[in-house]
C-alpha cells in the first residue's frame, strides 16, 4: 500500500455536509499527503495527475463517522473478535474511528494493554482505534487507574463498561480526578442489585416467556444517581446506552440544573423493542435490555429534539457458544407465538452473554430515522461523528483545509438487505438479520487513504 501513501483522491459533485460549518452544497473534495487539500464548488479544482477521481454525484461526503463505544475482544477473546476484524468491520460501516472499550483480557486498565492496542491497530488498513481506559483496575469497581499514566499512552477516554461502579465514593472521586486532567468518563449505568438475574427487559414479554426481568429502574436510578454526584462534583459526565424514557427525563433536568453532560444512543434501542426477543431469542439480549415500545419512542423523540448527542453501537461481538445458541431448539422465530420458554431455553437466554454486533449496521438504521423524518442528514452526521471526535478529543468531526482526511461517502439511497454471513466482523449476533435497509457507507477515507470500498465491498 506504500504507493497509494502518495496519491491524492478527487471526490467530485458530492453533496458535502459538514454540520460544524453548517455547509450542506455540492462540491469538490481534493486530498493530499492525508489532509484535505481544497474544497470548491464544483468544476473549480483541476484534476492532478497523480489524483484518483471518484465521481460522488448522488453521495454524501461527510467527515468520517466516529464510535464512541465498541468492544473489540483483544486482548483476550480472538474467536469473538480481533483488533484486525473489528477495524475492518467498522470501516466496512463507514467508521474511520472507533473507541475501543477496556473490557479486554487482561483488562485495559495499563500502558502496556493500550499501547498493544495502538500498536495491532496501527498494522490494520481500516478504522483508527482510540483506546478508552478502565476507569478502576481490573474493572473491580475500588482501586483507580493511573488516569495520567493511561493518558499519556493513548487512552482518550475513561469508562469500567460493562459493569457499574457502584461505589459512590470512588466514582466521585474518579469524575473529579478525570475532568482535571480534561477527558471525560463514559458511564454503564446499572444498578445491579435490580437487575439481579434478570435476562431480558421486564414487561410483557419477560412474563410471558416466564424469563426474569430487568426493570428500567435499574438504569433509571443509577442516571438519577450518578447526575447529582456530577453536578456536586462539577464534573463532565457521558451517559452511555439510554435506553429508558424517565433516564431520558433526568438528563433533561440535570442539563437543566447546569450539569455537564452528553449521552448516546444505541441503533438497537431506537430501532427495536423487546418483542424482538421472541423472534431473536439470545440474539435480542443485551445490557441495557431492549425495551418497551413506549421507551423506543421516548429515545426517538429524545434524538429528535437534540437531548441524545450521539449515536453509539456498543458493538458487543459473540461466538454462538457465548451466546448459548447450541442450546436452543429453535423455538425463537417470526412465526411462533410462542408462550412460556421450556427450563432449557430459559436458562439458556438467562446465562447468554450480553451484547450485539454493531458496527455494520448503525449507518443504514441511522438513515432510517433520516428517511422517516425524524432527523435531517445534517443531525445524522452530527450524532456520529462531530459529537463524538468532541467526546474524545480526536482530531475529526469536520471537514476542513489542512484537517485530517478522514472522510465517509455515503448513498443514502442503496438499498440492501443485512445478511450477517456476510459481515467484515468474527461475529454473527446481530437482531437485524434479514431487515432490509436504505443507505450504506461506498468509501471510507482514513489520512487519505482508501481503507474501504464499499463499490467493490472490498478492503483496498
Ligand atoms: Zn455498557
Amino acid at each position: 500500500m506504500s504507493l497509494m501513501l502518495l496519491s491524492r483522491i478527487l471526490l467530485r459533485g458530492g453533496r458535502l455536509i459538514d454540520p460544524a460549518r453548517e455547509i450542506d452544497e455540492t462540491c469538490d473534495l481534493l486530498t493530499a499527503e492525508g489532509e484535505v487539500e481544497a474544497i470548491e464548488p464544483p468544476g473549480r479544482i483541476g484534476t492532478p495527475e497523480d489524483a484518483t477521481v471518484i465521481d460522488a454525484t448522488g453521495y454524501w461526503v461527510v467527515p468520517g463517522l466516529v464510535d464512541p463505544h465498541v468492544h473489540l475482544r483483544d486482548p483476550g477473546f480472538p474467536e469473538k473478535e480481533t483488533i484486525a476484524t473489528g477495524l475492518r468491520a467498522a470501516a466496512a460501516g463507514g467508521f474511520t474511528a472507533v473507541a475501543a472499550m477496556a473490557n479486554t483480557l487482561p483488562v485495559n486498565d495499563n500502558p502496556e494493554v493500550t499501547r498493544y492496542m495502538l500498536r495491532h491497530a496501527a498494522d490494520v488498513h481500516a478504522a483508527r482505534l482510540v483506546p478508552v481506559s478502565a476507569v478502576t483496575r481490573g474493572l473491580g469497581g475500588r482501586e483507580t487507574v493511573d488516569f495520567a499514566a493511561m493518558v499519556a499512552a493513548g487512552a482518550h477516554l475513561f469508562s469500567d463498561d460493562g459493569i457499574p461502579i457502584d461505589d459512590q465514593a470512588v466514582l466521585a472521586r474518579a469524575m473529579e480526578q478525570i475532568a482535571q486532567i480534561g477527558f471525560a468518563i463514559s458511564l454503564h449505568e446499572e444498578d445491579r442489585a435490580l437487575t439481579a438475574n434478570g435476562a431480558i427487559n421486564a414487561g410483557e414479554v419477560s412474563r410471558r416467556l416466564g424469563v426474569a426481568g430487568v426493570p428500567a429502574a435499574a438504569e433509571t436510578e443509577r442516571v438519577r444517581r450518578d447526575l447529582a454526584l456530577a453536578i456536586g462534583a462539577g464534573a463532565p459526565v457521558h451517559i452511555a446506552h439510554v435506553s429508558t424514557a424517565l433516564s431520558l427525563d433526568l438528563i433533561r433536568a440535570a442539563r437543566k440544573r447546569g450539569a455537564q453532560l452528553t449521552c448516546e444512543a444505541t441503533p438497537h434501542h431506537f430501532a427495536l423493542d423487546d418483542r424482538t426477543v421472541l423472534r431473536w431469542g439470545p440474539n435480542a439480549k443485551m445490557a441495557p435490555p431492549l425495551r418497551s415500545a413506549h421507551d423506543v419512542e421516548a429515545v426517538v423523540a429524545a434524538i429528535a429534539d437534540g437531548t441524545i448527542d450521539m449515536i453509539a453501537t456498543d458493538h458487543a461481538p459473540h461466538d454462538p457458544q457465548s451466546k448459548r445458541m447450541e442450546r436452543l431448539a429453535g423455538l425463537f422465530n417470526p412465526s411462533s407465538d410462542c408462550g412460556r420458554l421450556p427450563e432449557s431455553e430459559v436458562e439458556a437466554l438467562t446465562h447468554a452473554a450480553n451484547g450485539v454486533v454493531g458496527l455494520e449496521t448503525a449507518l443504514g438504521l441511522a438513515l432510517e430515522l433520516v428517511h422517516r423524518g425524524v432527523i435531517g442528514p445534517a443531525r445524522m452526521v452530527e450524532m456520529m461523528s462531530l459529537r463524538s471526535a468532541q467526546l474524545l478529543r480526536i482530531d475529526g468531526g469536520m471537514l476542513e483545509q489542512g484537517m485530517r482526511a478522514d472522510i465517509t461517502v455515503i448513498d443514502p439511497n442503496m438499498e440492501w438487505t443485512v445478511d450477517p454471513a456476510k459481515f467484515i466482523s468474527k461475529s454473527r449476533n446481530s437482531p437485524f438479520a434479514g431487515r432490509r435497509l436504505k443507505g450504506k457507507a461506498m468509501l471510507t477515507i482514513v489520512a487519505g487513504e482508501i481503507v474501504y470500498d464499499g463499490r467493490t465491498g472490498a478492503g483496498a
